[in-house]
């Protein structure tokens, strides 16, 4: 008799001092990402805590315009990125429709620019999946909920890993991301039928050995889009002049595009 209740007594003081560190958490993380982010934007973030699927913030990775990347930790210990899209302006909705506007895979566009935002980072987790389950080097997508996406994180002890634009390679090292940067746009064209959209040396991550992860594919489009033979052409052309400034002798931008597409690029009226 005294065991059971001895027992119980313990779990429900443990369950209290549970709730207790569960709600100081709480309440350290709405101080701080109170001021940032709107309410419906901290009711998704605590869905996701109480899912698990977000254990503990860390650090902001990145503060942009548009959106934040914040280094979390998952119920099992995992590393994350969560980006989070801020919910800003029909600009916003603007500026994207090209993109979002005859994708296969979304036959409706919101006209609400929260709707919009949340069609926005539901079209990046499926760039990711689709490139990831390609084999093309970019970060595993875990979950997205309305405007917050998590990922793996890229990087090591809490520390992101530095992109292109970060760094000073040798010759050989050069012309050795070179290949794989084609070789990955080849294949995120082949395979997952896409197209980046913004392939940059800011979008490119090198690992210690050498190797890439493509990140940012939230404009990524799908091949048949009107809009994706303008955006390939224009990745091409950005890798070609970073690559060319470093002294790498590199393949011309319209022969690439032929050879990966099959036809010649349409020359703009
Ligand atoms: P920006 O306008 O600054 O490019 P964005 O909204 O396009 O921001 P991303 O490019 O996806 O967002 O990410 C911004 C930055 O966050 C990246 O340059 C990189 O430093 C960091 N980052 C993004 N994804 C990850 C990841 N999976 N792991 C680690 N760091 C990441
Ligand atoms: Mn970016």
């Amino acid at each position: 008799m005294e065991d059971k209740l001895e027992k119980r007594l313990r779990r429900r003081e443990y369950r209290y001092e549970r709730e207790q560190r569960y709600l100081r958490k709480r309440s350290e993380l709405n101080e701080v990402l109170e001021e940032v982010f709107d309410q419906q934007t901290l009711m998704t973030l605590y869905e996701l805590m109480n899912r698990r699927m977000i254990r503990d913030f860390y650090g902001v990775v990145s503060a942009g315009k548009e959106s934040r990347i914040y280094l979390a930790k998952d119920s099992e210990d995992r590393d994350l990125a969560v980006k989070i899209y801020l919910v800003v302006s029909a600009e916003f909705r603007r500026n994207r429709l090209m993109y979002v506007v005859d994708d296969p895979r979304f036959k409706k566009t919101p006209k609400d620019f929260r709707d919009f935002i949340y069609l926005w980072a539901r079209r990046e987790y499926k760039n990711l999946e689709a490139a990831y389950e390609s084999g093309i080097p970019v970060p595993k997508p875990y979950f997205v909920r309305n405007n917050i996406l998590g990922m793996e994180f890229i990087g090591e002890d809490g520390k992101r890993y530095p992109t292109l634009i970060e760094v000073e390679l040798s010759e050989e090292t050069y012309i050795k991301v070179y290949e794989q940067v084609m070789d990955v746009v080849e294949r995120l064209y082949r395979k997952a039928r896409l197209v980046h959209g913004d392939l940059s040396e800011y979008n490119i991550f090198i690992l210690p050995d050498d190797k890439i992860v493509l990140i940012d594919l939230s404009q990524a489009v799908h091949v048949e889009q009107p809009i994706a033979d303008k955006l390939l052409l224009r990745d091409l052309k950005n890798i070609s002049r970073y690559f060319r400034k470093h002294g790498i002798e590199v393949e011309e931008p319209e022969e690439a595009f032929e050879r990966i597409t099959g036809r010649p690029p349409l020359i703009p009226p």
